[in-house]
């Protein structure tokens, strides 16, 4: 029996599904989980020494490619000074004025340790800070894209179109998601509709301008536009959930390519380079609402713990490098536009990247849409995953997830990758 596998029937013992968070069971694609026992630059290798190219990068984070150097010794010299103190460092102020400069929407910023925890936050923010701080209740998100596991953000459309939210995971009340619409994407009279009926009492509409958890699915620049524009009119925030989009897609992230100034921006991921940190941040006018100034309550015993933030600093310095996002760009787009000269002529077979981030779709076009997305050939995909991974490429382990590339994978690991998937697109065919 392979390592991985023991390793799997042991961690299911003392472990739900034997995994700590829910994707990494290969419940979408089947087959055993592979348990990672080290990683550099562009590779990982598993329990049984098998190496990967990783297109996963821990959801985004390891821009820079794995084990980096100069992030590894920065995190070392923290771990030195101390662990966590439980008080302010400079460190955290060098990082918010870091933040705060490559973001020119935000001019303050608060770190916290997990995307879920900074999207929960920007909420109960909004919540408390719309409607010039007289507080309002309901929120605006969209089918398919994802802003951590928060009560009010488990939510599917209700039966009718303006209808309230159901929960979509047990254990959370219909009363906690009565409160949360949710929309199709990229529908902008979808928008004008929604604030048409509940305009008064919106706090926010929450999205990611580019969706990264329903594979990869570029918003329309009208799309965004009309968020904007009716935010503004009805005097809701608009909040950008840059989590994953946020120094991946671009140094500014996606409100730098879209040219879009969001009230409010979720950050997560590549701040934090590996480590827990993750960040919400908006005008001083929308922040002066948030405890200890203001009354939105919000802490975190190890937010801006010193060695998270020493890993996410370095990280951040390494991806301000003249050229570096031109190069991780044209290196994604590489990738995509290989694979989509590698399908076999008359497959239903789509790529598209936006800077660091990629999306390969077994349909015939692009999707633009969470319906689009659902309904490309996930048993095709499936194959295609398992052929690339007994390749040594290790793709996300679902059809409806997003790839990420790193500054480490040059042309001769993009070559690699296209050499397996010529491999695997034949075996799929
Ligand atoms: C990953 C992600 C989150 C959740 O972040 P966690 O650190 O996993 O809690 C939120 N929003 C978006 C857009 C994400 O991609």
């Amino acid at each position: 029996m392979s390592r991985n596998q023991q390793l799997f029937d042991r961690a299911r013992l003392t472990t739900p599904g034997g995994v700590n968070s829910p994707v990494r069971a290969f419940r979408s694609v089947g087959g055993t989980p592979r348990f990672i026992a080290r990683a550099e630059g562009p590779y990982f290798w598993d329990a049984d020494g098998k190496r990967y190219i990783d297109y996963i990068g821990s959801w985004g984070p390891m821009i820079v490619g794995h084990a980096h150097p100069q992030v590894v010794r920065a995190v070392q010299e923290a771990a030195a000074r101390g662990l966590s103190f439980g008080a302010p460092t400079e460190a955290e102020v060098e990082m918010a004025e870091t933040l705060v400069r490559l973001v020119p929407s935000m001019e303050q910023v608060r770190l916290v340790s997990s995307g879920t925890e900074a999207a929960m936050s920007a909420i109960r923010l909004a919540r408390g800070a719309a409607g010039g701080g007289k507080g309002r209740r309901k929120i605006v998100k969209f089918e398919g894209c994802y802003h951590g596991h928060a009560d009010s953000l488990l939510v599917k459309a209700g039966s009718g179109l303006l209808t309230f939210g159901n929960p979509s995971s047990a254990g959370v009340p219909a009363e906690i998601t009565q409160h949360t619409l949710v929309l199709d994407y990229n529908d902008c009279q979808q928008l004008e509709d929604a604030f048409r009926a509940h305009g008064d009492d919106i706090a926010c509409v929450m999205v990611e301008a580019i969706a990264g958890n329903m594979n990869l699915v570029r918003a329309t620049p009208e799309f965004l536009r009309t968020m904007r524009a009716l935010c503004s009119q009805y005097g809701a925030l608009l909040v950008f959930d840059e989590v994953m989009t946020g120094f991946r897609v671009a140094l500014g992230g996606a409100q730098s390519l879209y040219g879009i100034v969001p009230d409010v921006t979720v950050l997560g991921k590549v701040i934090g380079g590996g480590m827990p940190v993750a960040a919400f941040g908006g005008s001083r006018e929308v922040m002066k609402y948030l405890a200890p100034e203001g009354a939105v309550y919000q802490a975190g015993t190890l937010s801006g713990n010193p060695v998270a933030v020493a890993c996410g600093m370095a990280t951040l310095k390494l991806v301000q490098a003249p050229g570096f996002y031109e190069q991780l760009a044209a290196q994604t787009a590489k990738l995509a536009q290989g694979l989509q000269a590698a399908a076999p002529q008359g497959m239903a077979f789509a790529a598209d990247s936006v800077g660091g981030m990629f999306g390969l779709y077994f349909a015939a076009d692009v999707p633009a849409s969470y319906a689009q997305v659902m309904a490309a050939d996930k048993a095709r995909f499936n194959a295609f995953f398992h052929a690339m991974l007994d390749a040594g490429v290790y793709l996300a382990p679902s059809a409806f997830e997003a790839g990420f590339v790193s500054i480490a994978h040059d042309n001769a690991v993009i070559e690699a990758t296209l050499a397996a998937a010529r491999g695997a697109f034949a075996a799929v065919a």
